[in-house]
């Protein structure tokens, strides 16, 4: 029995941010973020803000 929910898809490591630089998030208000590679993700309620990589690299589903 593997445990490993998908190894192809690693957890990406979010640093925590905090700086009243960023806006705040347009869903709760917060202004600490989780750093990933090309988004930020709101620490409060998990609102993403900016796309993944993989939207970045291009996403091939209706794409042709
Ligand atoms: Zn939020």
């Amino acid at each position: 029995m593997t445990d490993d929910p998908s190894p192809s898809a690693p957890t990406p490591h979010l640093i925590v941010v905090d700086s009243a630089e960023l806006r705040p998030c347009s869903q709760c208000g917060a202004r600490q973020w989780l750093a990933g590679l090309t988004y930020l993700v709101c620490a409060a309620c998990g609102y993403r803000d900016g796309p993944t990589p993989q939207e970045i690299l291009g996403q091939r589903e209706g794409t042709p």
